[in-house]
């Protein structure tokens, strides 16, 4: 049973892979958000053409140009969806849309390390800083209910349970653990205006960037995503949890 209603919703990167089977779902819920926000980097290109036909079947669903590497794509993006949004805020903001690098030090570049950390970690915080207004919106409009962030992190983050079977991908892992850093600091920052900062590790999870030897399915891996979120609440302010709603050590 969901603790908070969504009632508006951006999911960032929704064209293909878990974000687009975030907004599948949560168009198909029993109680679909009223706004249902799906960015993505280039509307117009084949690569988002199953997210526009998605489109076309739920009212709700509104597709935003949105290249989170680009600081200007996310200023229109935040004005579009608050014009959207009317005078509604935005209860759940997921940041989605990342950028998957691997590599050993010997195949490490400054560009390869850079865009990592542009994707992973300045695109998500920047979105946040923008679509604050509108989080508090929604944070102030109901008093049962708390705005929340999600930022879709990676075990791969995590620093104690890195091992030497762990392998590299220096730029990923980097990228993922700074996140972490920005999930803890915006739940601190945050709290006072009743909006949840959470890190969530999705699981290894069958798509372009987890391969087709991933254990778990798009559609198990957000079913279990979108049970964490609706039993979200206050007291997870500044965790990192996984798919199953299970607490992951930072
Ligand atoms: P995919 O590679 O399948 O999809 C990535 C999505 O991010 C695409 O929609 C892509 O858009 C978008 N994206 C990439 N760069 C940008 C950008 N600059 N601006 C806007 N959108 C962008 O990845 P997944 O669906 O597997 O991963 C989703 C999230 O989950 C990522 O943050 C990832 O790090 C994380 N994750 C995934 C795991 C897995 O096993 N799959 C495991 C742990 C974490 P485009 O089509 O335009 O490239």
């Amino acid at each position: 049973m969901q603790s908070w209603a969504l009632s508006s919703v951006l999911v960032t990167g929704a064209n293909r892979g878990l974000g687009l089977e975030l907004v599948h779902q949560l168009a198909r819920a029993e109680r679909p958000p009223r706004y249902l926000l799906a960015g993505c980097r280039d509307p117009q290109s084949t690569r988002a053409q199953d997210l526009m036909n998605l489109a076309k079947s739920f009212s709700n669903i509104k597709v935003l140009k949105l290249d989170v590497d680009d600081f200007g794509s996310i200023q229109e993006c935040a004005a579009q969806a608050e014009k959207i949004l009317e005078n509604n805020g935005l209860n759940l903001l997921i940041n989605n849309a990342g950028a998957s690098y691997s590599g050993a030090l010997n195949e490490i570049t400054p560009e390869s390390m850079m865009n990592s950390y542009r994707t992973n970690v300045v695109g998500p915080m920047m979105l946040t800083k923008v679509l604050l207004p509108t989080l508090q919106k929604a944070a102030c409009l109901n008093d049962e209910f708390k705005a929340a962030v999600i930022n879709m992190s990676s075990i791969m983050a995590s620093l104690e349970l890195f091992n030497d079977k762990s392998g590299t991908a220096y730029a990923y892992r980097a990228s993922k653990t700074a996140l972490n850093m920005v999930t803890k600091c915006l739940a601190n920052e945050l709290k006072p205006h009743g909006i949840i900062s959470v890190s969530l590790h999705p699981g290894w999870v069958q798509t372009d960037m987890g391969g087709e030897k991933a254990p778990l399915t798009k559609e198990e891996s957000v079913r279990g995503i979108l049970q964490v979120v609706s039993k979200l609440s206050a007291k997870d302010n500044g965790s990192f949890l996984d798919w199953k709603g299970q607490h992951l050590p930072w």
